[in-house]
């Protein structure tokens, strides 16, 4: 409060901002039919019960980039107790950053209340920072011109209103947008030390959309990276699907590293790239591939296998080093090395115990897979984790593993009878010949051939 007195004693303007650039429907070729009609009920129910209320964020975006939006978000100047109130189907979540969720089946359209500069709070339990700069709690309300200094980059900044069919610019979002530039609002070492995974959004966007950043928004990431230290390890796992699940994780993976970010969310893998062999690069790179094609095909990727796919070359280097520094005996090393890698990736990101359990099965199934003797393959067919154990055997070969065809002989074994997958298993050799290579194979099969 006494700073705003004194700001204003001081005759330093609140809000220096210009009147918006107002695009009429017929120059930015949006029509309300592309809007999801649920993000439109929720508008004219806030705009009937006096509140102004708009589209923003991707969906606006999208849709002039004629892509396919992920959701709608709503900006009003509705509370968010106000709009709870005008729907059944609503709810308020989050406490750093208080939004409402109204629920339409399985879609669900963000209502976000105008955001304003902190220093015009008048309650400290709206606005809290850290020591750093970083936004704790960011509640404070404000009106359309603040909300959209608020936002990250210009081309998030578009307001569409669907009753006039208007597009408001107040920060240059559709040159932008036509430039195919991300650009940060603000100064953006400010917006970064504020919210350090604005860094990650701003890779984000150009990989996902193939824009270029500017100069301003890139330059400071690389110096800010050790930020994202003190973002939440859940609220970064979000992040990281996001980063991973957009179908662009290759581009997405080049420029996180490029900007150093990479090591603040996976320091051990960006430690194995940097110092380990040519495989781990061939390896975590193809595995980005597959998942961007599988993303492509419409097909499932669960969090779990990424996991294990960035986790498997420092796994892999702890358990050499087990091995061969302390003599361990190999499934010691591994339970040992498993260990220290899921910790150290669980003080940066978290991996809920849902993707964890699915992550060790998938190594654990590596082990398992050689051994095909009696009726050992046909049980692991059985097992819940066998087909992503088998994709990773199959992504591990492509990044040059020598397996001996362990991949081809589980793609036959699968497409085969009943009579035929009897006849596999006899060829592989009678139990007293295999216990042999059993034992051999055990051996080798978790290292891969190159060392770092
Ligand atoms: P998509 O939904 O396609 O991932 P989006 O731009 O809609 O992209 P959301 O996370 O849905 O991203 O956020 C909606 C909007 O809220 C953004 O477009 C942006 O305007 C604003 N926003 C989101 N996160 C932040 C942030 N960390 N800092 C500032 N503004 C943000
Ligand atoms: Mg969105």
């Amino acid at each position: 409060m006494l700073n705003r007195l004194l700001k204003l004693l001081s005759g330093k303007p609140q809000n220096k901002m210009s009147p918006p650039k107002i695009i009429p429907a017929s120059n930015h070729g949006l029509r309300k039919a592309q809007f999801s009609p649920n993000a439109l009920k929720v508008i004219d129910k806030l705009q009937e019960a006096g509140f102004s209320a708009f589209l923003v964020g991707g969906g606006v975006r999208d849709l002039l980039l004629k892509g396919q939006p992920k959701d709608f978000d709503v900006a009003t100047n509705a509370t968010p107790e106000e709009t709870r109130k005008l729907f059944r189907n609503a709810m308020i979540i989050g406490r750093r950053f208080r939004i409402v969720h109204v629920r339409f089946g399985r879609e669900i359209i963000e209502v976000t209340t105008f955001r304003a500069h902190h220093d015009q709070s008048v309650d400290p339990k709206d606005a809290e920072q850290s020591h750093t700069g970083m936004l704790l709690r960011d509640n404070v309300y404000g009106d359309i011109q603040s909300d959209a200094v608020r936002r990250d980059f210009s081309v998030n900044a578009l307001y569409y209103d669907p009753s006039n069919g208007n597009l408001l610019d107040y920060t240059n979002g559709l040159e932008d947008l036509n430039r195919r530039v991300i650009q940060m609002i603000g100064d953006p070492e400010a917006r970064y030390r504020e919210d350090p995974v604005r860094m990650l959004r701003a890779i984000r966007f150009s990989a996902k959309l193939g824009f270029a950043m500017t100069d301003s928004t890139a330059e400071p990431i690389k110096r800010l990276a050790s930020l994202m230290s003190h973002v939440p390890p859940a609220r970064l796992f979000e992040e990281v699907l996001k980063l991973m699940l957009n179908g662009s994780a290759t581009v997405t993976l080049e420029l996180l590293r490029e900007h150093g970010l990479f090591e603040a969310l996976f320091p051990g893998t960006e430690q194995s790239l940097q110092k380990g062999s040519e495989f781990n690069m061939r390896f975590v790179t193809q595995a980005v591939l597959n998942t961007d094609k599988r993303i492509r095909q419409d097909k499932k990727v669960t969090p779990a296998f990424i996991y294990a796919a960035f986790l498997w070359p420092p796994l892999q280097a702890a358990i050499r080093k087990l091995v061969h520094d302390s003599k361990m005996p190999l499934v010691e090393a591994m339970q040992r090395a498993e260990q220290g890698v899921i910790s150290q990736q669980l003080s940066c990101t978290a991996l809920p115990k849902r993707f964890l359990i699915p992550m060790r099965e998938i190594w654990a199934l590596q082990l398992r897979l050689p051994r095909r003797e009696g009726r050992k393959a046909f049980a692991l067919l059985e097992h819940p984790r066998f087909r992503a154990a088998y994709d990773f055997l199959l992504l591990r070969e492509q990044a040059g593993e020598q397996l001996d065809g362990l991949g081809v002989w589980w793609t036959q074994f699968q497409d085969a009878n009943e009579e035929m997958r009897e006849q596999m298993v006899k060829d592989l050799g009678s139990p007293q010949r295999q216990r042999r290579p059993r034992r051999r194979s055990t051996k080798s099969t978790p290292t891969p051939p190159a060392t770092p």
